[in-house]
């Protein structure tokens, strides 16, 4: 069985369960606080910790992993993505105080000090702009340093935001976007044959539930003499489907899938061409 490493604990973990059941591949633990468990019928999940899984697959403890693209940079271990998983998008910052009126990079003065849980991207970032600071390494809650003085500005991740506002904290640039990657060794360390086609497989099968959630599937019931119309309303993926609906001469049903965030627009244009018994649904997998 391929191992796959996958997230222990936090949003990463709970988003990648969600991703694989949402699959139709089941993982499958003895107990709830078991670190192995079966994934489907031909790998075996390990559960560690986010930052480790780069080093894990690096070094071919596991042959494949997941985990979050700024963890994936900061081990600076050559990886190769098989996948982007779209799920924990967040950004790397820096971020000053509010009483310290820095407002951008250039502002922040030589020797300052940079509080973070990521220190080699921090310090390629600065070096990068030319600012000489010292790199303060610190295992999380960056967020307080400033505040106890042990730094002037700190590197973190941000999602909404909300945790820098409330320890009165904003944000001055970012560094990087992230999100969770499916990563394998480079060429040669990967996978192959067999355990590589089922890794295939598996990315296949999650990319395709990722696609279908941004999707929906509509159906309706148009006037014939309405077609041309509704094809323009609703293009679907290679054009609508239509389908005769039995003893309805002037009726036919059209079933297209539309991107979810055009849903409400498309249902509003349908009814203005007389459209009847409006259905939406939700997609599971889409493999266009
Ligand atoms: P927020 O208040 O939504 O900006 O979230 C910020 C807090 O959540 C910080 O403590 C971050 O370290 C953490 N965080 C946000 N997004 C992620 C992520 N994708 N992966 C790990 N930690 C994150």
């Amino acid at each position: 069985m391929l191992r796959i490493a996958l997230p222990n604990k936090g949003r990463l973990a709970d988003d990648t369960r969600e991703l694989f059941r949402d699959a139709g591949v089941d993982v499958r633990a003895r107990d709830e606080r078991a670190l192995t468990a079966t994934l489907g019928d031909l790998f075996e999940a390990i559960f560690v910790r986010a930052q480790d899984i780069p080093e894990f697959v690096a070094d071919g403890a596991a042959g494949a992993g997941i985990t979050g693209a700024d963890l994936i940079a900061e081990s600076d271990r050559a990886l190769c993505t098989l996948a982007d998983l779209e799920f924990g998008k967040c950004r790397l910052v820096v971020a000053a105080t509010d009483s310290s009126e820095i407002e951008s990079v250039d502002a922040i003065p030589d020797g300052a000090r940079v509080a973070t849980s990521f220190p080699r991207l921090a310090r390629r970032y600065f070096s990068g702009a030319a600012r000489n600071v010292e790199i303060v390494p610190v295992s999380g809650a960056a967020e307080i340093a400033p505040h106890i003085g042990i730094a002037d500005v700190i590197v973190d991740l941000v999602s909404t935001g909300s945790t820098l506002r409330v320890n009165g904290l904003h944000e001055v640039a970012t560094i990087c976007e992230s999100s969770a990657r499916m990563i394998v060794a480079p060429d040669g360390a990967a996978p192959n044959g067999a355990d590589r086609r089922a890794l295939e497989e598996l990315v296949g099968a999650l990319q395709s539930v990722l696609r279908a959630r941004g999707q929906r599937y509509l159906m309706a019931n148009v006037p014939r003499t309405r077609l041309p119309a509704v094809k323009r309303v609703l293009p679907g993926l290679n054009g609508p489907t239509v389908v005769d609906i039995m003893n309805s001469g002037e009726h036919v049903a059209v079933h297209a899938v539309v991107p979810a965030a055009q849903v409400y627009r498309t249902v509003a244009e349908l009814k203005a061409l007389d459209a009847e018994g409006i259905l939406v649904t939700r997609i599971e997998r889409l493999m266009p």
